[in-house]
């Protein structure tokens, strides 16, 4: 069944306006999460955007002045009293809602929550808006259909009936009180009967310890509506991970479960003490993993816990977990998955804080599986762990202070800058294998296994401030949480580069990626969008994920676009010039004197134009000569080196005289020795000496393009950044709430009506031709148009109207226009309406697209319209929000853009003002996150007025 979330974090932060009628704590407790979320590496997905307050002078208000949060405030009693009526009166308390509903618009909240507010909140509100009620009693006590707690006085009716316990409830509001479908209740109090009642004494106490809870509920529950966990399905029953809850989410205990960022995902990455689970003396996986740590010279303490209780290669074993002298940080899970779930609930019991579970047979292997991973994942909640996998290879840290190498890699690998997350483990332990023939060193390599709770966001956001990482190098065939994924990678890119190496980019290889991991691969349009506005560079193949972070660890990004390359033969040196071209970059030459210079020193064959050919027999004091001189020139921003061992010279050589060289300018230098045998005592040399050494000359090419930054396609993360600010600052201008209600004029099929369309268009600034709607034929009020007009039938099912015959063009009188609407609606019957435009001037087609992805956000497509778009496939696609400038980037980028830029006399199209159309379009979807499809096809633009015009909108929604 359909299950509509209450927030989609793809459509950012939950915006949360409070109303309070007193201190508001509730809020205030929402609050302090709020500011000490903002402070960790993941952000808080909710925002407090104001308090309402129906009293301005209660404490809330001062309170959100004392701390400069904007409020706003009606007098209910005032009001009432205006009104010459009781508060109890329901009718000038809607007219009181809608004033208040007046108010609270400018603050573009998604969500109310009812932070201790005199509420008998009306439709004016309630339509409008999700609200969030906490109510200090256990709602879910409803014996014979109504609810025994709910009203004025829950605490007292539940000590009037002599409850055991309460419990304060966190529902849905809705126009009934206390009536909404439950979210969430909190642990229970048990009631002390000791108490007297006399002055209320028990009363009082009841009610302080239910408050403290709805305090805690109400932070809680706003916490996991914004990260997505709450949803409803199409019969209004509230659904949590998308399991219904008909009695809400019943919390046991607050310190339980409790969110991911209080966890301690330190001691997965840094632990003090290890055990590994399942490592016998007898050999196998588990021992296997034990004698990697052994060897890594792991500082911490290290245990072994196996059937038989036998030491395993000299390291204390135990026969079960908690027997254990002490609560390790970390336990490495190697048993088989039957004995999985003991031993990790085992390890809670005890008090570990982070489990790698190696072991196999979970999610990966089908449906049974999939149930055994949700027993884990609750096991893991209860104690609050991190886990890291199921079905993984392992983790390691080579900082000195931890050196722990819990993997079940063949090879110790090199301790280094890179840090390696990998979503296949196998992939990652062959490699590595390779990396050792690049001189690659590792700060950390993490292997994701299924993610079932650290996934690569995680590791992302704790590598930001790693000092012994510099690169970073990911291997991922699906990406989760498309949002917190993006976030990372963004604040990464602003210090570190960060090499995306994704695979499922055929629609083949996604469906091995899916049967894979058990989950499925996102369209790949969206993910090349994402990473690009993340600044992350994107290889195409493992090969040049390697050949990227290798060269990126030991050299550095640069911006600019000239190169100079030394070589010593012609061809190689044509291939990297011809690949270098084809990347966009420049090979200048030197200026004249210093090729003199040069020349002077070289052979007389030699030639000093760029590339630099040297000749075959040169020396290796040729080389360093060589690249000295253009190093100094100023003139490059890169640098290669290429050489073509000759017989008669040895690469160690020529290797060792260019390394002071290199040393000496910081400028990226790239070298490349031909030849696995030839090349290998230069290869030795530079990798001593952590200089790049690749070994053809394209891949140098290559790897220059996707090390240049800016000049690329990439652009940092700052730019993302930007751009997500910019957009929040335009976003509210249009009249938000008319536009969400034209949102609501759909079709069963999702799709919305045409003049609903057309209506939305014209609220954000989209131009569209004047246009009429007829509702039925002979119903003709067309005096407001001017002719030539279109018609088009308006039908639920009718998608592809002209395909259909159900566009007439070119209509010159009121006359032919009857006649043509009576047609139309005879050709359609079913028909809504004919929808009757004025007709557009055409000389230049482009189309907008829009499409929401899941788990990623809403793409923009820029392309050239008319029947070209199909053949040519012209687009370009970028991930929204989409300002400006990048607009016009994307306007630029397309193949036809030279037709829209005059080519060969034709009219220029203005690409600035179709620029700001795209961001307009951007806009408008950033404001209606609902919207799953839109397709603008046409935007017409005419010469002779200058004018853009969407003559066609089709949008589907939710
Ligand atoms: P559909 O895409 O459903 O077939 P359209 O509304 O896009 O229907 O109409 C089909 C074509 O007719 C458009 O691609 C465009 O070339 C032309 N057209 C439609 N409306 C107008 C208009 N108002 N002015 C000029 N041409 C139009
Ligand atoms: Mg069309």
């Amino acid at each position: 069944m359909k299950n509509k979330l209450i927030h989609n974090p793809v459509h950012g932060k939950l915006k949360v306006l409070g109303f309070a009628s007193g201190s508001g704590n509730t809020l205030w407790k929402a609050y302090e999460l709020q500011k000490e979320m903002e402070q960790t590496h993941g952000g808080c997905p909710f925002e407090i955007v104001g308090v309402f307050s129906d009293k301005p002078d209660s404490k809330a208000v001062e309170m959100a002045k004392t701390i400069g949060m904007a409020f706003a405030s009606l007098d209910l009693r005032a009001f009432h009293n205006e009104h010459d009526a009781a508060l109890s009166d329901l009718g000038v308390r809607a007219l009181y809602d809608q004033e208040v509903a007046k108010l609270i618009e400018p603050f573009g909240a998604d969500l109310i929550l009812l932070a201790g507010y005199v509420w008998a909140t009306t439709e004016a509100l309630v339509n409008h808006y999700w609200m969030v009620n906490v109510h200090p009693a256990d709602l879910s006590a409803a014996p014979y259909g109504h609810r025994l707690f709910a009203g004025a006085d829950g605490v007292g009716d539940t000590l009037h009936l002599r409850q055991e316990t309460i419990c304060s409830s966190a529902h849905l509001a809705t126009a009934e009180i206390d009536g909404g479908p439950l979210l969430m209740r909190s642990p229970s109090h048990v009631i002390d009967y000791s108490i007297p009642e006399e002055n209320q004494q028990l009363r009082k106490a009841v009610l302080k310890a239910v408050n403290e809870h709805s305090r805690h509920l109400g932070a809680r529950v706003i916490l996991e509506i914004a990260q997505g966990k709450f949803g409803m399905d199409e019969t209004g029953h509230v659904r949590y991970c998308g399991d219904p809850v008909p009695a809400g989410v019943k919390v046991e205990s607050w310190s339980e479960n409790i969110p991911k960022f209080r966890r301690d995902l330190n001691a997965m990455m840094s632990p003090k003490s290890v055990v590994v689970i399942g490592a016998s003396a007898r050999g196998g996986l588990g021992s296997a993993i034990l004698s990697n740590i052994q060897d890594g010279g792991f500082t911490g303490g290290l245990y072994a816990v196996n059937r038989s209780g036998e030491d395993v290669a000299g390291v204390k074993a135990y026969e079960r977990v908690e027997l254990l002298p002490e609560a390790p940080d970390l336990a490495v899970v190697t048993t088989p998955s039957g004995a999985v779930l003991e031993a990790v609930e085992t390890c809670g019991k005890l008090g570990v804080k982070a489990v790698v579970c190696i072991s196999a047979g979970f999610k990966e292997t089908g449906e049974a599986g999939a149930v055994e991973e949700s027993k884990l994942k609750a096991i893991t909640d209860r104690y609050n762990m991190r886990l890291l996998g199921p079905n993984c290879m392992g983790v390691l840290n080579t900082d000195p202070a931890v050196s722990l190498n819990a993997t079940m890699l063949q090879h110790q690998p090199t301790p280094g800058n890179i840090a390696f997350i990998t979503q296949s483990g196998a992939l990652g332990a062959a490699l590595l294998d390779y990396a050792e023939h690049l001189g690659m060193g590792f700060s950390k390599i993490a292997s994701l296994g299924n993610q079932m709770d650290v996934d690569a966001s995680d590791l992302l956001g704790e590598l930001r401030d790693d000092p012994y990482t510099k690169v970073v190098m990911l291997y991922l065939e699906t990406i989760g949480e498309g949002q917190s994924f993006f976030k990372q990678v963004s604040e990464l890119t602003k210090t570190k580069p960060v090499v995306v190496v994704k695979s499922g980019r055929s629609s083949a290889g996604a469906a091995a990626a899916s049967s894979h991991t058990g989950s499925i691969a996102g369209s790949d349009a969206a993910i090349e969008a994402l990473l690009e506005k993340a600044g992350a560079i994107r290889v195409e193949t493992l090969e040049m994920a390697y050949l990227t972070a290798m060269s990126l660890s030991k050299s550095r990004t640069f911006t600019g676009k000239r190169v100079g390359v030394v070589t010593n033969a012609g061809g190689p040196g044509i291939l990297i010039t011809d690949r270098l071209a084809m990347h966009g970059f420049e090979l200048p030459l030197l200026p004249g004197e210093k090729r003199d210079a040069l020349a002077s020193v070289l052979f007389p064959e030699a030639s000093t134009a760029n590339p630099i050919d040297l000749v075959a027999p040169a020396p290796p004091e040729h080389y360093a000569k060589a690249l000295e001189t253009m190093a100094e020139s100023g003139m490059y921003d890169a640098l290669a080196v290429i050489c073509v061992p000759p017989a008669t010279i040895d690469t160690g050589k020529i290797a060792e005289a260019l390394v002071p060289v290199i040393k000496a300018f910081d400028l990226p230098v790239i070298c490349c020795f031909i030849g696995p045998t030839l090349g290998a005592a230069a290869r030795t040399v530079l990798n001593q000496h952590q200089i790049p050494c690749l070994e053809f000359p394209e891949n140098v090419a290559d790897v220059l393009q996707a090390m240049s930054v800016k000049a690329g396609r990439y652009e940092r993360g700052a730019a993302a950044e930007f751009e997500m600010k910019n957009h929040l600052v335009d976003g509210g201008s249009a009249d938000r709430r008319t536009a969400r209600s034209l949102m609501q004029s759909r079709y069963e099929t999702g799709y919305l009506r045409s003049d609903a369309a057309m209506k939305l268009l014209a609220l954000y600034g989209i131009p569209t031709p004047r246009w009429h709607w007829i509702s039925a034929p002979g119903i003709l009020e067309v005096e407001e148009l001017s002719f030539p007009v279109v018609a088009k039938i308006e039908h639920p099912e009718v998608l592809h109207k002209s395909d259909a015959g159900g566009v007439v063009l070119n209509i010159e009188s009121e006359a032919a226009l009857r006649l043509v609407v009576q047609e139309l609606f005879n050709a359609f019957p079913g028909a809504e309406a004919v929808l009757v435009q004025e007709q557009a001037k055409i000389t230049h087609e482009v189309i907008l697209g829009g499409k929401f992805e899941p788990g990623i956000g809403h793409l923009c497509l820029v392309g050239t319209g008319g029947t070209l778009v199909e053949l040519f496939q012209d687009v370009s696609v970028k991930l929204m929000p989409v300002c400006q400038k990048q607009a016009s980037s994307m306007i630029e980028s397309l193949k036809t853009y030279p037709l829209l830029n005059g080519y060969r006399g034709k009219a220029k199209v203005p690409v600035e003002e179709l620029a700001q159309v795209v961001k307009r379009f951007s806009d408008m979807i950033g404001d209606l996150p609902g919207i799953q499809e839109i397709d603008l096809n046409p935007v017409t633009w005419d010469a002779s007025s200058g004018q853009f015009m969407a003559v066609d909108c089709r949008i589907r929604v939710e």
